[in-house]
């Protein structure tokens, strides 16, 4: 540390860094007038930077964490594995805590996935599930099934088979010639209801189109991926569980797979520990991550049935393996901290609580229907949405250019929060260790934010 303590004030540190590092999702030059913010520690719910000054972070830094910052819990079981056995190589080797954690996953997640693939990060887990489902046709002989049907405003990661069933233009549209072309279903999106369409309505006629597609494409269709219940990175978008019910009769009934990208939702955000539950439906494939090692370290797992599992397995020769890996399959390290989070979920009454603090922060966003730039405000369990719009009568959106989300970012920084809008939709996505003056505090934040981004 020579050289480096002294350095620990906030220009320092973003000096330093601004120099060498090139950060995700950011335009580098946007650092000339936005504060680099150097966080130093975590406590809890809290951010802690170099000068001493705290925010408390209500996007769960990126909707990873769950019970909080530093999380002595977690910690304790990071540690002792740290001193047992930090990695192993995941083929021909493996280790408790990846036994115990697919035993556990297999418990805790719908009847019928008990077959667990492990990977280190979300997109590498939706990479997986596309990959195992086009296998898994050929390997039943049904090789003419090569594509795959996401909705609209989807978003399942940024590497490039991730980004290819994702639609969101700001990170898919420059690197679309290199993408596979999915099949775009309409998402039953309740921001787009026709006026006076109920949810329920909306999915019906949604899963209409779902139909008629299917109708069209299924014999060359793998597999129908979705974000269950809420659409994350595409605006905080969210629909009815009606959609799901009907999409796991579809599937069925037109021979396709249904893979459920449970990475932001999973671990109790929407108010069950999966989404699925609220459907009562198990997928063929679900992709877990984020929440999985309570924003620990990165790990993401597949679950899939025995019939898919059987696909593959044969004799060597038959060259129906599934041969994909990375590195860091299956870490310990990771793997531990899954455990340890796991264990508050079966220790404490989590879910109960989420409801509690869920139910708060609905009273307190209420008022914001009536404000003359919100054309919505939106919940499920622990993420809420708040939607910008220039003209609320005749719902004209804030040209994106004028960054408005942006300016509730900046006033959340000069007020102890981490908010961090997706273009005009102002999110809530808090760490579960939050209490209801803390969720009054976020909500005032915003309030003031969005009276200056409308300004
Ligand atoms: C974040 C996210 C991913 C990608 O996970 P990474 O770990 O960021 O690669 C995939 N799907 C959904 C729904 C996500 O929110």
């Amino acid at each position: 540390m020579t050289n480096t303590t002294n350095s620990f004030t906030n220009a320092a540190l973003a000096a330093r860094d601004l120099k060498h590092i090139w950060h995700p999702c950011t335009q580098m030059r946007d650092h000339e007038t936005i504060p680099m913010v150097p966080v130093v520690r975590g406590e809890g719910p809290w951010l802690i930077d170099a000068d001493g000054k705290r925010y408390l972070d209500c996007v769960s830094s990126w909707w990873v964490n769950l019970f909080g910052h530093a999380n002595p819990r977690i910690v304790a079981a990071l540690a002792d594995q740290a001193q047992t056995l930090e990695h192993v190589i995941f083929a021909g080797m493996t280790h408790p805590p990846a036994v115990e954690l697919a035993e556990r996953l297999v418990q805790l997640t719908p009847a019928g996935l008990d077959r667990v693939f492990f990977a280190d990060n979300g997109s590498a887990a939706v990479e997986v599930a596309l990959k195992m489902s086009f296998h898994y046709w050929r390997n039943v002989g049904h090789g003419e099934k090569t594509r795959f049907i996401a909705l609209t405003g989807s978003y399942h990661g940024e590497t490039l088979g991730a980004l290819s069933v994702s639609d969101v233009g700001l990170y898919r549209s420059t690197y679309a010639p290199l993408l596979l072309e999915p099949i775009l279903a309409p998402a039953p999106d309740t921001f787009q209801a026709e006026p006076g369409e109920s949810p329920q309505a909306m999915a019906a006629r949604c899963l209409r189109e779902l139909e008629s597609i299917l109708e069209r494409h299924a014999h060359e269709t793998c597999a129908v991926i979705v974000e269950p219940l809420v659409q994350c990175a595409g605006g905080m978008r969210m629909y009815h569980p009606d959609y799901l019910t009907g999409l796991r009769a579809l599937c069925d009934r037109f021979n396709v797979h249904f893979i459920a990208d449970e990475i932001a939702v999973g671990f109790g955000r929407t108010g069950t520990l999966f989404a699925c539950e609220q459907a009562q439906v198990a997928p063929d494939f679900m992709c877990l991550s984020k929440g999985l090692t309570g924003g620990t370290l990165p790990l993401s797992v597949v679950l899939t049935g025995e019939e898919v599992y059987q696909a593959f397995y044969d004799e060597y020769s038959s060259g129906k393996a599934f041969l994909h890996s990375h590195s860091y399959t299956g870490n310990p390290l990771a793997c531990r901290t899954a455990l340890a989070t796991l264990g508050i979920f079966r220790d404490e009454p989590v879910i109960e609580r989420n409801q509690q603090l869920g139910a708060h922060l609905a009273r307190r966003l209420a008022p914001l229907r009536d404000h003359p730039h919100v054309a919505d405000v939106r919940q499920t369990g622990m993420i809420a949405a708040v939607e910008l719009v220039a003209d609320k009568a005749r719902g004209v959106p804030f040209p994106a250019s004028e960054r408005r989300g942006l300016r509730v970012f900046l006033h959340g920084l000069t007020r102890e929060c981490l908010l961090r809008p997706l273009g005009n939709v102002v999110y809530f996505m808090p760490p579960y260790v939050v209490d209801e003056g803390m969720i009054d505090h976020m909500v005032d934040v915003a309030i003031e934010g969005i009276a200056k981004a409308v300004a």
